[in-house]
């Protein structure tokens, strides 16, 4: 399967690949509510990074191991026909110049992002040099729309629980960015939208309210997960931390919120509007 994954069209590959509407109402659990997390479901199911040797690679499996997924950065242009989103993609370090971003601090942002959800859940990140190939690929939109979006596409065939393919991340060019929250809601910090889009790509939605980092709004109140990030992580992939499982988990309010100035600002991974 890992041979055929990378071989075929690319248009094979993303065949799968479906729009992602925010926010779906339908199939949140009770326990998603009260956790504060919402699980993404394409096309009615649920989808995931695979382990090793996990329910859905292939036979021999026994114990979980946890999936191992690389990312990578654009490096030259890419398309992806049929992604809803993120279908061109362009080298992101030209996005963070624009900026007064380097490179470095963009990649260690990046790497602050994929920790969070590390440290959350039984899932492991690499970062590879060679997109092509890579799980997970960050790019600078080819044309650039909203701030940040997500593409999921998942693997052919699967039951109640699907292995996602790759995901994709591009970022709005256009947009200016930073490192850090200043108040400015209007520009985006890179390590919070990334863990954001991360979220989206190991298989979470936005939950209601405005609390968690997977809600749809951007805030500048923590650069953490929440209890119902790391809660929605760990229901896909194991918690990585005892206290997670058992632990005092709360849920999320809704008002928040209040106080903050608030302009409606998008972490989407639905349709660009
Ligand atoms: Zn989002």
């Amino acid at each position: 399967m890992t041979a055929r994954r990378f071989a075929g069209s690319l248009s094979a590959l993303l065949v799968a690949a479906i729009m992602l509407q925010a926010p779906a109402t339908a199939g949140e659990s009770e326990a998603e509510r009260y956790l504060g997390f919402r699980l993404l479901e394409l096309d009615g199911a649920g989808v995931k990074w695979a382990g090793r040797h996990d329910g859905l690679s292939p036979a021999g499996a026994t114990a979980a191991e946890a999936p191992r997924v690389t990312y990578a950065f654009a490096t030259a242009p890419m398309t992806f026909p049929g992604a809803r989103n993120c279908a061109g993609l362009v080298p992101v370090e030209p996005l963070a110049a624009r900026s007064g971003i380097a490179p470095e601090a963009l990649k260690t942002e990046a790497r602050a992002a994929f920790d969070m959800w590390e440290s959350a859940a039984r899932i492991e990140f690499v970062e590879t040099a060679n997109a092509d190939r890579a799980d997970i690929v960050i790019g600078a939109q080819a044309e650039p729309t909203g701030h940040a979006f997500t593409n999921v596409a998942y693997e052919p065939g699967g039951g109640a629980e699907r292995r996602i393919e790759r995901s994709l991340i591009c970022l709005n060019p256009m947009k200016r960015w930073k490192i850090g929250f200043d108040g400015n809601l209007a520009v985006y910090d890179l390590r919070y939208t990334l863990a954001h889009e991360i979220g989206h790509a190991i298989g979470l939605d936005h939950p209601d309210g405005n609390s968690a980092l997977m809600s749809f709004r951007y805030r500048e109140g923590s650069r953490h997960l929440t209890p119902g990030d790391m809660a929605g992580a760990a229901a896909l992939y194991g918690p990585r931390m005892p206290s997670i499982e058992t632990g005092t988990v709360t849920a999320p309010t809704r008002n928040g919120d209040a106080g903050e100035p608030a302009p409606p600002s998008e972490l989407a991974i639905g349709q660009p509007r």
